[in-house]
Order: structure tokens, then C-alpha cells, then sequence
């Protein structure tokens, strides 16, 4: 069984990060286990500006910011392991992994956790209504148009206005894209106040707030939604080909809870980057990875 000083779980910016600094700390046999075909994660699909102004006091597209970080582990002597998923960690310090070769395991001093988050989907929601095609979480839809050049429909609603729900409405009015609306059900938009200025005001996004949806129409592919004033109660239908939603990332820790159950996971055991807490910008996930072993 191959043994390694630090194993970390996760190729996006933290586990890039926390590899890097692993090995700036000394740290000999360093491996970066990656489920994907490529190191960058959540990353690789950001085409649009706005990534490492902290960072690198420069403004990188998604894809630019993770090639810094990529080209800095392949001159370093981390081991990336590719297409690879850890499955389960063991208390005596082993990992079952399953990559293109099969199963193996490998045994390690230090873990990191780096694995992500995920989008919260419609499922969340107590809407009414049929549950035809057409409905997407915000970064399916980014990863459809941005990676697999798919179209998603021509008239969009969006449900929520962070920061993800906003990046995509710009683009998708770029790309000639008709917003109908954007559903918010506090007063005001979410997300930073340069996204609202960059991507609502600029592409004059209709917004309506102390908003919700309330029902889905259509049985094949959705037709419409019907939406809700929380204030006056008044309800409204719109037409529309497409609903993404945009309504929060919850972290990624199903290997801890399938390894070990959520609250008792071992404290050899470090989480990173958006499976600790999901953070709004990516110099805040690469800054954390590389505190990671400050006590080293
Ligand atoms: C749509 C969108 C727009 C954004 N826009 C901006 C912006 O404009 N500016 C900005 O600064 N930030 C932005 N962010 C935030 C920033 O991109 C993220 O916070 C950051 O990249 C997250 O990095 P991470 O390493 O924590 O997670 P991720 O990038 O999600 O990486 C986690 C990796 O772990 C892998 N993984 C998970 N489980 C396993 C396993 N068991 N085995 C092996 N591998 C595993 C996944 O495949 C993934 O590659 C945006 C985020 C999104 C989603």
C-alpha cells in the first residue's frame, strides 16, 4: 500500500492551494486526488472576469485564475491523481479510492478535505406544479453553455439573486438571452454590490422582489411559472422556456458522513475552501489553503 505525508481530496482552488502550501511547509509525498479530468473545480466553468483582484491584484477570468494555480502544482512535487474519487476514509488513516484503474488504497499521516459545494436545487422548494424539463440549478446551466456548448432556451426566469443567479443573467443577456424576470423574496438583491451594479444594473435585469414562485407549469418542458407579491399577495404568470435557480450552495461533506457521521469525524482531518463554508470569492478559498499548515 502506497503511503503518503498528506493526502488532500479535491482539485478546485483550496485543495490547489493547500497542496502548494503543503509543500512550500517541506512535506515530501504530497497527493491531490481529483474525481474530475482536470485540476480547477467549480472554476473551469467561469468564463467571465472577476476572479484573483485579492489574490493577484489582477482581474483573471475563472478559467485564467485556475491555470495560475495548475501550472504552479505541475512545478511542484505534488502527485495528482486524476479522474480518481475518494469513496471512504478509515480511522486507522487509509483511503478507498476509485479511479480509471480500479479500485485501491493507499494509506496517509494528514488529510485535507477540499471537496466543494453543491447547489441547492427546486427540490428544496415548496413549490406546486409539475416538474417538466427546462428547470436547472445556475451552474448546470453555466456548465451546459461554458463546457458542453449546449443552448438552454431562449426565455429565462431566474430564481434568486446572489452572485451566481446575477453572473448568469449577464451572461446569458450577452449572449442575446431574454431575462423575463429575476425572483427575489427579500427586498433587496443578494450577492456582492459589484455583481448588482456589473450584471443587474448594466444589463437592466428585471427584478422582482418579496417574490416568489408558487407554481411550475407545463408537463414536457415547463411553459411558465406563476409568481407571488408577498407583500400585496398579488399573483402573476410569466411565460417563459427555462427557470434556473439560484438559491445557495450547501458544503460538500458526504465523505465525512458516509466515512464517519457529520459531528465525529477525526481532527486529522482539515476542511477547506467551500466544503467548510462557502465563501464569495475565491482568494478567500486560495488565502485559506495556504494557512492550512501555518501551525506546522
Ligand atoms: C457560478 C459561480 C461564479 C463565481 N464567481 C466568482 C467570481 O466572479 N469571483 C470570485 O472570486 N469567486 C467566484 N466564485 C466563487 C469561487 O469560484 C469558489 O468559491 C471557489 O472556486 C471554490 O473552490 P473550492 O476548492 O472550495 O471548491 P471547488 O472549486 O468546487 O472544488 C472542489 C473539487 O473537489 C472535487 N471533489 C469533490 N469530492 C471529491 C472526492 N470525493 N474525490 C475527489 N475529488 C472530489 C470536485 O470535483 C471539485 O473539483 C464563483 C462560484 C460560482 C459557483
Amino acid at each position: 500500500m502506497k503511503h503518503f505525508d498528506v493526502l488532500i481530496i479535491g482539485g478546485g482552488a483550496g485543495g490547489m492551494a493547500a497542496a502548494l502550501s503543503a509543500s512550500e511547509k517541506g512535506y515530501q509525498n504530497i497527493l491531490l486526488v481529483e474525481r474530475k479530468e482536470a485540476l480547477g473545480g467549480i472554476l473551469l466553468q467561469c468564463t467571465h472576469h472577476g476572479f484573483g483582484l485579492g489574490y493577484f491584484g489582477e482581474d483573471l477570468s475563472g478559467i485564467q485564475y485556475a491555470e495560475r494555480f495548475r501550472s504552479k502544482v505541475e512545478c511542484s512535487n505534488v502527485q495528482v491523481l486524476l479522474n480518481t474519487m475518494v469513496l471512504r476514509l478509515h480511522p486507522d488513516k487509509t483511503a478507498l479510492l476509485s479511479g480509471t484503474a480500479g479500485l485501491k488504497t493507499i494509506s496517509f499521516e494528514r488529510c485535507v478535505l477540499a471537496s466543494g459545494c453543491r447547489e441547492r436545487t427546486l427540490y428544496s422548494q415548496e413549490i406546486a406544479g409539475t416538474r417538466p424539463s427546462g428547470i436547472m440549478t445556475a451552474g448546470t446551466a453555466q456548465k451546459l453553455i461554458n463546457i458542453d456548448q449546449l443552448d438552454i432556451g431562449d426565455e429565462i426566469v431566474i430564481l434568486g439573486s446572489g452572485d451566481v443567479g446575477q453572473i448568469m443573467a449577464r451572461q446569458l443577456s450577452q449572449a442575446g438571452k431574454h431575462i423575463i424576470a429575476m425572483i427575489e423574496k427579500e427586498d433587496r438583491p443578494g450577492g456582492l454590490k459589484r455583481n448588482q451594479k456589473d450584471c443587474l444594473e448594466a444589463y437592466r435585469i428585471p427584478l422582482c422582489l418579496n417574490s416568489v414562485i408558487r407554481k411550475i407549469h407545463g408537463t414536457k418542458q415547463i411553459e411558465g411559472v406563476t409568481i407571488q407579491n408577498l407583500n400585496s399577495g398579488k399573483e402573476s404568470f410569466l411565460n417563459c422556456s427555462t427557470l434556473l435557480t439560484a438559491i445557495g450552495m450547501i458544503p460538500e461533506t458526504d465523505l465525512l458522513k458516509t466515512s464517519f457521521g457529520q459531528e465525529t469525524y477525526p481532527d486529522w482531518i482539515k476542511k477547506i475552501g467551500n466544503c467548510d463554508y462557502v465563501h464569495d470569492i475565491v482568494d478567500s478559498v486560495s488565502a485559506d489553503g495556504f494557512k492550512i499548515w501555518a501551525e506546522k
